[in-house]
């Protein structure tokens, strides 16, 4: 058992409750290292990490390529503003464009919430406000990106949000077809809603999404903050479906853990933001550039496959299992939900943390698994051997 017992873990946590704004709850550890998989405690208990910051650490911690890319570019140049250009930028920009379609163009943020604002600014650009989102979406906490979630509990206090945002059923496409006419400035879709707990639109949706919108004239915006960036065995989800959006927001898995999130937009979409029209201060800074330059040399070289390869063996190894609370496993690569029978998922993952093992639950009937996508077979297997005492105890 690793528990919060000793001095050391104690005491921060105390005071962590008595200075920070209570916006997370009290948290269970406090951690004061990572190397690879694994994560240290302030009282030098290990963990396996299999949630990676919320599917960010994609190389897993300490990885010495994006050390020393961050390094470097920090002891040439930190900062500079957006009146200038640096190299890693462009570079950065290319990569993500090339991955986007043809014609694409890309603006840099520092996170994800601000990924989908800049998208939101660019849908207004068209000259149409209407938005399509889906229900049980998750797209950030700024007021825009808020005024694209649905779950009503994280929106309710901040009414009145932006408007002219319908919501649909998530996964209906008749209802989609319904929704969407020539007023409509874009549809926002997760490939897979991973706040509401790795979630997989049906097979074929987003192709019919992308007929659907061309034909309104609407842009179709792909939010990949959480899919993106090899998290799905794939540098953009949807993209292995075929189809090419209007807009791409990604930032996660990104920079590896250094704040940088992109809104790329495709073919006309990308010629819309004009000077004035939006800015970031921070947003593409050369040290963000080189850590998300270096994690796309990484995947690059064999991560892809290894995540295609260990996720698909961990869903099928967990179902295997035939355990009684674990209904099956859903999600692509190493982007998993195990969801259960009954509502139980708090009760396991902090079994699991006590257990050595760092997971969380979207919702209360899943189990969100998100490990780095260097981890393997060898090192995954102690958890689905450890995962029916862990389900059992969660249970209580
Ligand atoms: C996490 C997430 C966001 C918000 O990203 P932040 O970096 O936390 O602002 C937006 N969309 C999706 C799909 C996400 O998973």
């Amino acid at each position: 058992m690793r528990e919060t017992g000793t001095h050391e873990q104690k005491d921060i946590l105390g005071r962590y409750d008595a200075v920070m704004m209570n916006a997370f709850g009290s948290p269970k550890r406090v951690f004061s290292h990572g190397e690879g998989i694994h994560l240290v405690d302030a009282d030098g208990n290990r963990y396996v990490d299999l949630l990676a910051g919320i599917a960010v650490n994609s190389l897993g911690h300490n990885h010495p390529a994006v050390n020393a890319a961050i390094t470097s570019q920090l002891s040439r140049l930190g900062h500079v503003s957006n009146f200038f250009a640096t190299q890693g930028q462009v570079q950065l920009a290319e990569r993500l464009a090339a991955a986007a379609g043809e014609g694409a163009r890309v603006f840099f943020t520092n996170s994800g919430t601000e990924a989908n604002e800049a998208a939101f600014k660019v849908t207004r650009l068209t000259g149409r406000t209407r938005i399509v989102a889906m229900e049980g979406s998750f797209h950030g906490r700024t007021m825009g990106a808020l005024a694209l979630t649905h779950t009503p509990k994280y929106r309710a206090p901040f009414e009145p949000l932006p408007g002219h945002v319908e919501f649909v059923p998530f996964g209906d496409l008749e209802a989609l077809e319904r929704a969407v006419d020539g007023a409509t400035a874009a549809v926002l879709l997760e490939p897979i809603q991973g706040e509401n707990g790795i979630l997989p639109l049906p097979q074929g949706y987003l192709a019919a999404a992308r007929r659907i919108t061309r034909d309104a004239g609407a842009l179709l915006w792909v939010d990949e903050v959480q899919t993106g960036i090899g998290r799905c065995g794939e540098l953009l989800l949807h993209r292995a479906d075929g189809v090419t959006a209007d807009l791409v927001t990604v930032a996660k898995g990104l920079g590896n853990g250094f704040p940088v999130g992109a809104c790329i937009a495709v073919g006309d979409a990308a010629n819309l933001l004009q000077p004035g029209n939006h800015g970031s201060t921070f947003g593409g800074n050369p040290v963000a550039a080189a850590a998300a330059n270096a994690v796309l040399d990484e995947l690059a070289s064999g991560v892809l496959e290894n995540v295609r390869q260990v996720g698909h063996w961990f869903a099928a190894a967990v179902e295997e299992l035939h355990h009684p609370l674990v209904d099956h496993v859903r999600g692509r690569g190493l982007l998993r939900g195990i969801v259960l029978t009954e509502d139980i998922g708090q009760g396991v993952v902090d079994a699991a943390l006590d257990g050595g093992w760092v997971i969380n639950a979207p919702r209360p009937h899943v189990l969100r698994i998100a490990p780095p996508l260097i981890i393997t077979r060898d090192e995954l297997r102690p958890f689905v051997d450890a995962l029916p005492a862990l389900l059992e105890a969660g249970r209580g």
